[in-house]
């Protein structure tokens, strides 16, 4: 989708600070981090949300979270820990509809959040 923000970010038409790439995924810095690692990881394939995935995307979620788990082990909050979310529409709070996953951590994060 051409004026979808994260496909733009893939189309390198809007700057980003890419901390990894393939030919599937892209994972860069969250341009609003809610702290130390906030790095967002997203399929190139656009997919509005969790609620447009269809059984044959199952393996890109897979790879999504496998990589959320990889950057935070290459940023030494593995074992410390982390956390992975999904926001999905309004009462989540998504504002980016391209689904993307969020990897938080390097600080202690609070549950329930708000
Ligand atoms: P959501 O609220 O949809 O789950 O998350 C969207 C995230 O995208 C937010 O954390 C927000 O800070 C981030 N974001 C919005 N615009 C940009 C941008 O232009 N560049 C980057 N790197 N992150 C963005
Ligand atoms: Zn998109």
């Amino acid at each position: 989708m051409s004026d979808c923000l994260f496909c733009r970010i893939i189309r390198r038409d809007i700057p980003a600070s890419i901390v990894y790439e393939d030919d599937r995924l892209l994972a860069f810095n969250d341009i609003n981090p809610q702290a130390p690692t906030h790095v967002l990881i997203i399929p190139k394939q656009h997919i509005e949300s969790l609620n447009a995935l269809a059984p044959g995307e199952d393996a890109i979620v897979g790879e999504m979270v496998r990589r959320a788990a990889a950057i935070a082990n290459t940023r030494g909050i593995a074992e410390s820990g982390y956390r992975t979310v999904f926001n999905t529409n309004r009462d989540a709070g998504q504002t980016v509809f391209h689904v993307h996953l969020h990897l938080l951590g390097g600080r202690s994060l609070t549950w329930p959040p708000g």
